[in-house]
């Protein structure tokens, strides 16, 4: 009964939110449509903290004019 590690972080290990300098974990995938194609055509924008990912999603959307989605990995669905 060696392990008594109450934390088992090598299990999951975040990403690093994409905004430059951030550095807080990405817990939302940023997913864009292309306007015209189905949702399952979306390209990922990226990975970024819960702030970030707002802003990222509004500015794709007023610059490509898609449908912004937004991807909470499982990892993540207790954060906060
Ligand atoms: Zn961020």
């Amino acid at each position: 009964m060696a392990s008594t590690s109450r934390w088992p972080a090598a299990l999951w290990v975040p990403a690093a939110c994409a905004w430059g300098g951030c550095g807080r974990p990405a817990g939302v995938d940023v997913l864009a449509t292309v306007p015209g194609e189905p949702p399952r055509l979306a390209l990922r924008v990226g990975g970024f903290c819960v702030g970030h990912a707002v802003i990222v999603g509004i500015d794709t959307q007023a610059r490509d004019g898609g449908e912004v989605w937004y991807a909470a990995p499982l990892g993540m669905a207790r954060w906060r």
